[in-house]
């Protein structure tokens, strides 16, 4: 039963597997890790050209760890969970300081790096290194709920528990790179979360998720929880010369260390924040409201739109910028501050 699951799933691998993606060209565990950090939340369509951005810039462990956190950021703006690239670079300079720039080839040396958990660790130690590691991401995680039809999220330590037993027995002592990339593209490409092309699954004659006439129940989702509504004011100063004014956030917290308009709490701590500057601003109007929801609220954004003849005033903060749209940013932008700046630019 047990190598029967992974013949199954490896003879599928074989003729519909994914095996032209950039971090499989000439792979290295390197490229697996930052790969492996890219896809942790996003799609593979969308990391693509990100990760052949973030190669190219930074190609090796080495590179990356002696990098400005703001030239990575910048590489990472717009892919949104900005701790996984603040972890990412950490953990490189754990590999150039504590293992000779040689990124590790045990489960507890790459686990005790930053960002770095058990799953993602199992993934760079099969891909890259050939080793029988066990991968439970999300895609992996779904098609062992409904194969086997485990009840529960997966959220819970005891459901969690019974997923990693479960992949341990499935997994076979050959070719373990070709076995962890082929459960994660059976899992994206077939076990699809909304409809699974059952059809077309190796797994199919015993899958009891199937069986049940409802795969799509397994997983269990998270249970609900209704997450508050925030709102804020964004300053949207530009100055004689077109220009807007940024301020960096602070290191921790949401879009740290990212650039960003001037943020606060009520319409009046922001024109309180102009007369405190003596920016003698005029006022010109409220600009289009954004939504952005985040993991534990959701955001409404209210720009407010000021003018300024005042623009030396904040200059010697190096908090602050002066930013021309039309240049590119060291550092980058947040996603819905680039889009609330890209709509009135429009
Ligand atoms: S048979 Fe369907 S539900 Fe079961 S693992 Fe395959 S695709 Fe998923």
């Amino acid at each position: 039963m047990v190598i029967a699951f992974a013949e199954r799933v490896l003879q599928w691998f074989e003729h519909n597997g994914r095996k032209n993606l950039p971090w499989q060209q000439q792979p290295s565990a390197y490229k697996t890790w930052v790969s492996e950090i890219m896809l942790q939340q996003t799609q593979v369509a969308t990391v693509i050209p990100y990760y052949t951005r973030f190669i190219d810039r930074f190609p090796s462990v080495q590179v990356l760890a002696d990098a400005e956190i703001d030239a990575i950021l910048e590489h990472w703006a717009g892919l949104g969970y900005y701790t996984r690239a603040r972890n990412l670079h950490k953990a490189a300079q754990q590999v150039r300081d504590n293992h000779d720039s040689q990124v590790p080839e045990t489960l507890d040396d790459l686990c005790g790096l930053s960002g770095i958990g058990r799953s993602t660790a199992g993934a760079i130690l099969s891909l890259a290194y050939g080793q029988s590691q066990a991968i439970l991401d999300g895609n992996v995680k779904r098609v062992l709920s409904r194969y086997h039809a485990v009840e529960g999220w997966s959220g819970k330590a005891a459901v969690s528990k019974v997923l990693w037993l479960l992949a341990e027995q499935h997994l076979p002592d050959f070719y373990p790179a070709e076995y962890t990339q082929a459960m994660m593209d059976l899992g994206a490409t077939v076990c699809t979360r909304t409809k699974p092309a059952c059809d077309h699954c190796p797994l199919m004659a015993d899958c009891r998720g199937l069986a049940s006439g409802d795969p799509c129940r397994y997983p269990e989702k998270k249970p609900k929880k209704v997450i508050p509504n925030k709102t804020a004011y964004f300053l949207y100063l530009q100055n004689e010369d077109g220009q807007l004014l940024l301020e960096k956030r602070p290191p921790t917290g949401i879009w740290g260390g990212l650039w960003c308009l001037p943020q606060f709490d009520t319409q009046g701590a922001l024109e309180l924040w102009l007369d405190e500057h003596a920016l003698e601003s005029g006022y010109i109007k409220q600009m289009e409201t954004i939504s952005h929801t985040f993991s534990h609220f959701k955001l409404a954004m209210i720009p407010l739109c000021f003018r300024t003849t005042m623009s030396h005033r904040v200059m010697e903060d190096n908090r602050f910028l002066w930013y021309n749209v039309n240049t590119t940013l060291q550092g980058g932008l947040p996603a819905p501050i680039n889009k609330l700046i890209n709509k009135d630019s429009t």
